[in-house]
């Protein structure tokens, strides 16, 4: 390259920092733009071709023939938006080296990107699924009508190994869980998985907090519409894993369409450069929340991971649906991982679609409530939830005194 004619260019010594050796928060600003100073460009660009034109079709046979080989991203233009998006495709680098995986693959949601796993294992002769409850709502749901063909068998960690069959295809656990907060011991779970992937879903600790591919785990999901987008704005999924189970989930996306869209691409990008900080700012205000929560008379049990996270979860004495029906600061809604804070009723939201005894056996009571905590400062918050979780019990008696006297 003739830098006289590029002064946008570093210098070629510029950016000899071997990537690995970069810190999360550094990655997290950094990986998937590594290339945009070269090109003079600081935002990066969207590329909304559906399209990409080509006077050379026996240059385009290769590439699809390539693809139908390997699943690898192609040389060069993508031929088609649902064989990749240069856009998309950032964010996917981007996730990968936060993960520390080989390659992220993205869909239009975290339920594509999950079944875009069940449809590659099922491909594969390999339909039985072995989980461990709770799951997010509709992870659970999808297994258990077998919507994509696949079985499942529910056990605790302790009997994965036992649950496991030469049919097995595939190993899903959440830690935290969605909505219980539950976790596992990721390496021990891994370890009883054998030669059987072990998809963990990160969706609540984000890579800020936890690793699950350094601890044993193939796969690595997230419901992207959660913290890796982080405003509510943007609905996706992705999928960090190794580079061949890529290549495999990339065909897969291929053939059934749960593609990204690249402006959601670009939002998620954008997302993940302040994640480590809206991830740790956070944790610190939900975990504040969750010691006072875990004082208060008119809460029965919190439920707080022990390796933090902006999620926290409680139990109330009384009626939960009164709680939601009373936050004014606190946005009342499902989903989370977003700027401002949410709460919402499991038994009637998000794991609605779980049937009852099973919803319950897996620790989700109906009087349990989760909080998905933002960024407002944490004493508008208290004063918000104190508000809402009515009149304090030591109270009532003062009250109904006071009512008789009338
Ligand atoms: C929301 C969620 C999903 C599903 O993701 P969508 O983007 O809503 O399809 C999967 N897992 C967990 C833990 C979730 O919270």
């Amino acid at each position: 390259m003739d830098s006289a004619r590029m002064p946008t260019s570093p210098p070629d010594d510029v950016r000899t920092t071997a990537p690995r050796s970069r810190a999360l928060a550094t990655e997290a600003v950094h990986a998937g733009r590594d290339d945009l100073a070269r090109q003079g460009l600081h935002a990066p660009p969207i590329d909304l071709s559906t399209t990409y034109p080509s006077y050379d079709s026996r240059g385009e046979a290769a590439r699809i023939d390539a693809f139908a080989a390997t699943g690898a991203d192609p040389d060069g233009p993508p031929v088609y938006g649902r064989l990749g998006n240069p856009t998309v495709a950032r964010f996917e680098t981007a996730l990968a080296r936060l993960e520390g995986t080989e390659a992220a693959v993205a869909f239009a949601s975290g339920m594509a990107a999950l079944s875009a796993v069940l449809l590659v294992r099922g491909s594969m002769g390999l339909r039985h699924v072995v989980a461990v409850r709770p799951l997010y709502g509709c992870s659970d749901h999808l297994l258990t009508a077998g919507l994509l063909g696949s079985e499942v068998t529910w056990t605790d960690p302790a009997g994965i190994a036992d649950a496991l069959r030469p049919d097995t295809g595939l190993v899903m656990v959440e830690s935290p869980a969605n909505p219980t907060l539950a976790e596992l011991d990721l390496p021990a779970v891994a370890h009883a998985c054998g030669s059987v992937p072990l998809l963990a879903d990160n969706t609540f600790a984000t890579p800020v907090l936890q690793r699950p591919a350094e601890q044993g785990a193939r796969l690595v999901l997230h419901s992207a519409t959660k913290y890796l987008g982080g405003h509510g704005d943007v609905m996706a999924g992705v999928v960090a894993c190794d580079e061949e189970f890529a290549g495999r989930l990339r065909q897969v996306r291929f053939a059934t369409g749960g593609v990204l869209h690249p402006l959601a691409g670009y939002l998620l990008l954008r997302g993940l450069a302040t994640l480590p900080v809206r991830v740790r700012a956070a944790s610190a205000t939900a975990a504040e929340l969750a010691r006072r929560l875990a004082a208060d008379p008119r809460v029965a049990r919190v439920h707080y991971p022990r390796i933090g996270g902006a999620m926290v979860s409680f139990e109330v004495h009384g009626d939960p649906h009164e709680v939601i029906g009373r936050v004014r600061l606190i946005t009342p809604a499902v989903s989370l991982g977003s700027v401002d804070t949410l709460i919402q009723h499991p038994a009637s939201i998000s794991h609605r679609i779980v049937d009852a005894d099973d919803r319950r056996g897996a620790g989700v009571s109906d009087r349990l409530l989760r909080l998905s905590v933002g960024l407002e400062d944490a004493e508008d918050l208290w004063a918000d939830l104190d508000g809402a979780l009515g009149e304090r019990a030591e109270a009532i008696p003062l009250r109904e005194a006071l009512a008789r006297t009338e």
